[in-house]
């Protein structure tokens, strides 16, 4: 093994910054030695500086008048000679050094360069240039001998890096040593990594593994989005420029227009085990034991002792030959569920044995589920909440608020989120950007961000209404998964974002409302984040708006696809 080694480390930390407690630092001049007044000082040195050099010029007059050689010198000619160099050193001193410090202290091109500056979309951080990253690894604290020992082990590779936080039973120090071996190990910094500041005793054994720091998304508000008449503050962690600022300017239009409505159509979440047969028809037999109803009903019984929250709504069977695929489907309170449900299913598959014992199970995820890939089943049959969430926008508002018009509005609607996603062959994606969305809500609040996949399914109908004055937007969404406890949602920054929202934990008086209300939110800023981008590419600001926010280096057709 390449192993890139370090000189060993020692406790030097660079403070080149003063820390907000201390006191600031006193910038000295020279002149803050002397024993009188500043201005007294200064006055002194001005008039012997001017009297000398009166005195002098009219003394070299006299010579040149009387044919006296220069350089043949009075005793009072020597002590005015001094004092005008004494005079000049001062004055040099006091007026000269800041200025040419000034010169020499500019901003340098690397720190603050002019072209990197934020654009205005970052206005509120021009004041404060970005913290320069180090090109080289920190060198962090290690107190004995016993960590670096430690470190050396894991570089070795003789102490697996998975072990560190059972072997020191400290899972701060056993990142900070995981991390550092890391570098070494790459001879590449994680400087611009943070480590402290994180709890890694919260993520230990159910969120992350082998942590070396944690990645920091700065988090927007939208809002209000007035939805089902309550006001929502709705937190979004995303780096892609414009998308607060235009799921916000949806979230206005739709409160001006007195706000959206929801409703949860289904609220079920999926796993679906694949099992094998000798034969075909023993999988249909099985099918056709699943699908009675007093079969169900007993199953049902099995599969809700997973967990007080597990209810058991329904199988869905598909056979492929010999293979079963039964799509177990069931609410699962506040949670998103995926491990209640597995559970739920092994219960399910262990008491089938008894009766199909030649049933082979192959796995207890047969993709039919189907989890974190695009598939029809979830786009038509929902997985996790269906939502569907409206709002009728006045004429004045679609025009002064969206700079547009409801019929321009509805025939973009029809030509590129029906018509260009069907001529793509879209799965789901008749729609314009509710994965951007979906995806900052998601990670804002601790959701699971792959399930963006089919989260993110979702049809956008436009219509004009009220004599085709006023627009009708909708949006269709069959497979949000979301949930208010577990994973990462009890994690601190998540939580908060949770309870910003008022859905943080388990809901006390009816369990699964926090994860419905939470999935309707999710919906009603689709709605708003759908409601402004179609309105800008109906406008045409686009571009514009991209240019403005300083993103005109990188493509602005992505956002709008
Ligand atoms: P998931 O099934 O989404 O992966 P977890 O299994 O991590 O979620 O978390 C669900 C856990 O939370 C279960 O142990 C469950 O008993 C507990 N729990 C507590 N209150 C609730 C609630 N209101 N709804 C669902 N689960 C709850």
């Amino acid at each position: 093994m390449d192993v890139r080694r370090r000189p060993p480390m020692r406790s030097v930390r660079q403070s080149s910054t003063t820390s907000a407690g201390e006191p600031p630092v006193k910038h000295l001049k020279p002149s803050d030695a002397l024993p009188l007044p500043l201005y007294l000082t200064n006055g002194i040195f001005f008039a012997l500086f001017f009297s000398v050099a009166y005195f002098l010029l009219h003394r070299w007059r006299e010579k040149i008048r009387t044919s006296t050689p220069l350089h043949v010198l009075t005793l009072s000619e020597i002590a005015a000679i001094v004092s005008m160099l004494a005079s000049v050193i001062y004055l040099l001193g006091f007026f000269g050094v800041d200025f040419v410090q000034s010169l020499v202290t500019r901003p340098s091109g690397d720190v603050w360069d002019e072209d990197s500056r934020p654009g205005p979309c970052a206005a509120a951080i021009d004041c404060c240039p970005p913290p320069k990253v180090a090109d080289v690894a920190p060198v962090t604290v290690f107190s004995s001998e016993e960590e670096e020992e430690m470190i050396r082990s894991v570089v070795a590779g003789s102490v697996p890096s998975y072990l560190l936080e059972s072997k020191l039973g400290d899972c701060k120090r056993a990142a900070a040593i995981r991390r550092e071996a890391l570098q070494r190990t790459t001879g590449r910094s994680l400087a611009g990594l943070p480590l402290d500041g994180f709890d890694y005793e919260a993520i230990l054994g159910q969120c992350c593994e082998m942590p070396v720091g944690y990645v920091q998304i700065p988090v927007g508000i939208a809002g209000p989005l007035l939805l089902d008449g309550r006001e929502y503050w709705v937190p979004m962690a995303t780096t892609e420029g414009c998308l607060v600022a235009s799921t916000n300017r949806g979230c206005k239009a739709i409160f001006t227009c007195g706000g959206a409505s929801s409703m949860v159509l289904r609220d079920r979440m999926t796993r679906a085990p694949v099992v094998r047969f000798p034969t075909a028809s023993r999988a249909a037999d099985l099918k056709l034991f699943v699908e009675d109803p007093i079969n169900f009903d007993t199953l049902a019984v099995v599969f809700n002792r997973s967990s007080r929250f597990a209810r058991l709504q329904g199988i869905h069977c598909a056979i492929a030959g010999k293979n079963l695929y039964m799509r177990f489907g069931c609410s699962t309170g506040d949670a998103m569920g995926m491990n209640m449900v597995s559970k739920g299913v092994q219960n399910v598959l262990d008491f089938l044995q008894t009766d199909f014992p030649d049933m082979d199970v192959i796995g207890i995820s047969g993709n039919f589920c189907s989890d974190k890939k695009p598939a029809a089943v979830n786009w038509i049959e929902g997985r996790g909440k269906s939502v569907v969430c409206e709002a009728i926008i006045g004429d004045e508002v679609v025009r002064k608020v969206l700079k547009t018009s409801v019929a321009a509005l509805v025939e973009l609607n029809m030509l590129k989120n029906l018509t260009g996603s069907a001529v793509a062959g879209a799965l789901g994606g008749f729609n314009a950007h509710a994965s951007n969305i979906v995806s900052a809500v998601y990670i804002a609040t601790g959701q699971d961000p792959a399930q963006n996949v089919e989260s993110s399914h979702c049809i956008t109908m436009m219509e004009a209404v009220n004599d085709g004055k006023d627009l009708h937007i909708s949006v269709t969404m069959p497979s949000i998964e979301v949930g208010t406890v577990g994973g990462g949602t009890q994690l601190a920054s998540q939580s908060a974002c949770l309870n910003l929202l008022g859905v943080k934990g388990a809901s006390k008086e009816s369990p699964g409302s926090n994860s419905r209300l939470l999935a309707t939110i999710v919906a009603g800023s689709v709605l708003a984040g759908e409601l402004s981008l179609m309105s800008a590419i109906a406008a045409g600001q686009l571009v514009k708006s991209h240019l403005k926010y300083n993103r005109s280096s990188r493509d602005v057709s992505k956002i709008a696809s």
